[in-house]
């Protein structure tokens, strides 16, 4: 008897590995940056983060019209490296982790364009 032992050797470099937030700063008045530690740069609009919403009620898709209260920004805050927070005008409050995030980026590098600059608008 001599049982062999095949390890899994857990390769997928992707998952377990999240990027993190280096910096997180408004972007006039729709939209917000997250600059990542990995070299990354994105812009998020409002709309955009709202409508993406991940909390249970909104299940990170509101369909129709976001009203202009829901994607007013009250309060903008990072959660250390690995979340940010939104607190809304209409008293809605919204937690992304860094991999909601990076799955809501439409900057350059997402949309697979790593050599096109990205243009602020
Ligand atoms: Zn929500
Ligand atoms: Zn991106």
């Amino acid at each position: 008897m001599s049982p062999i032992k095949s390890k899994m050797s857990a390769n997928s470099a992707s998952t377990g590995r999240l990027p993190k937030i280096k910096g997180i700063n408004e972007v006039g008045r729709y939209a917000i940056g997250v600059q990542w530690i990995d070299g990354h740069d994105s812009i998020f609009p409002l709309e955009s983060l709202r409508r993406r919403c991940p909390c249970n009620e909104c299940g990170g898709e509101v369909a129709g019209v976001i009203a202009p209260d829901h994607q007013r920004l009250m309060q903008l805050s990072r959660l250390g490296e690995s979340g940010m927070y939104l607190g809304w005008a209409d008293g809605h409050e919204t937690l992304y982790t860094t991999g909601q995030l990076r799955e809501i980026c439409r900057c350059a590098y997402c949309a697979g364009e790593p050599e096109k600059p990205i243009t602020g608008g």
